[in-house]
């Protein structure tokens, strides 16, 4: 038996393959399923919105798991129009009912003015550092570009928001704002990773981000070395998908609160004091706030967090770590975040306890009754005043 020339192969795969024109295509992009089987470096240049990729050499392997329904239509296309009716020989062979080629492959689609974008896609380098996220089914690559296209705002490069940045960077968290007007003290490195010995006196803000990107030059670090303030926190949170606040002071936190319920981003709050930590998320509207769980703050000498509190070394990287995990749950929509939940870790009898937090209806910031958020300015003693918007 003669030996078949690849011109034979090809003849008999088209024999067995309908081909269709991108005439036919382009009116039912959305009801058909288009399968690029390019090679994945011809992919990221540019593909077909909406198509799922599977590099004709692995379409045995994963099609199945891609594509389940078998009776789905589905336009095979490669650059030119030849591989794609290999692969569309191939598919057809598996049992799929409906599969077409597209003449002309992409080239001419591309060409002709047609619909097509440059996809977002994991470089070689990510899909080695994300390895083990890919690895995930609820992560995978959907998942891990979802991260790299998310951006977290810290208030505090210090105990808490040392591990959560540390973390959050290493889990390819794209845009990290880190907020902190203090600068590094050798009394900080007891607890505040992200620091060392050689940055002492340098802006702490500077430190976290020579720290993280470090750690992963795919993470864009914006530093405020600034005090937030009712003046600018609007526009500093503005933009930002989620919030972990890492702040030590009932000011702030109020401050923060309102401020994240009027521009409702969620809010990952830590707090620490000796050897005890507590996490929960403040998701606006959809549970509690901060004001619904701590309606009025304590009155200054029994606010101890005011004033400075001795704290276990290691307990801010187990909570601060913990904010990090329901950062990603919230980013990703993993799970079920501590949303209306108050998880309290005690590091002496070693027991997380989980508490109910329910939202108040009369609350004065996100009940029905409430009134128009004011971005209110406290004093240190952490007694709340308003301040009169500029201008008034
Ligand atoms: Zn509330």
């Amino acid at each position: 038996m003669a030996v078949a020339s690849s011109r034979d192969l090809l003849n008999q795969a088209r024999s067995a393959v309908r081909e269709v024109d991108a005439d036919e295509v382009e009116p039912r992009l959305g009801d058909v399923v288009l399968l690029d089987v390019r090679e994945a470096d011809e992919y990221e240049q540019g593909a077909i919105p909406g198509a799922v990729h599977v590099p004709r050499g692995m379409l045995e392997f994963q099609i199945e798991g891609r594509l389940p329904d078998k009776s789905a239509p589905v336009v095979v296309y490669c650059a030119a129009g030849a591989r794609s009716v290999f692969g569309a020989k191939t598919l057809i062979d598996l049992g799929y009912q409906d599969v077409v080629s597209l003449t002309g492959g992409f080239n001419r689609w591309k060409d002709q003015g047609r619909p097509w974008r440059v996809p977002q896609a994991l470089t070689p380098d990510q899909r080695n550092r994300y390895h083990r996220h890919l690895l995930l089914p609820e992560v995978a690559d959907g998942g891990q570009l979802k991260l790299l296209d998310s951006k977290v705002l810290l208030l505090g490069a210090g105990g808490l928001g040392s591990p959560a940045a540390l973390y959050l960077a290493a889990a390819g968290v794209g845009t990290i704002g880190v907020i902190d007007m203090d600068v590094v003290d050798a009394s900080n490195l007891q607890r505040q990773i992200l620091h060392s010995m050689d940055r002492v006196g340098e802006r702490k803000v500077d430190s976290a981000k020579k720290t993280l990107t470090a750690l992963n030059p795919d993470v864009d670090v914006v530093t405020y070395d600034v005090r937030l303030g009712a003046d600018n926190i609007l526009d500093i949170i503005d933009g930002y998908d989620l919030i972990v606040d890492g702040t030590d002071n009932f000011p702030t936190r109020y401050l923060v609160n309102d401020a994240s319920l009027l521009k409702r981003i969620p809010v990952v709050h830590g707090s620490i004091f000796r050897f005890e930590g507590q996490v929960t998320v403040f998701d606006p509207y959809n549970g509690p706030c901060y004001r619904c769980m701590i309606p009025e703050p304590p009155p200054a000498e029994l606010a101890p967090s005011c004033a400075e509190a001795g704290v276990l070394g290691v307990l801010p990287g187990i909570v601060g770590s913990i904010q990090a995990i329901e950062a990603i749950k919230v980013l990703l929509g993993l799970g079920d975040p501590l949303i209306g939940r108050l998880l309290a870790y005690d590091a002496l009898e070693q027991s997380f306890r989980t508490f109910k937090v329910r939202r108040d209806p009369s609350c004065p910031a996100c009940g029905p009754d409430a009134e128009g958020i004011v971005i209110a300015e406290y004093d240190e003693y952490c007694l709340p005043h308003a301040v009169r918007p500029a201008g008034e």
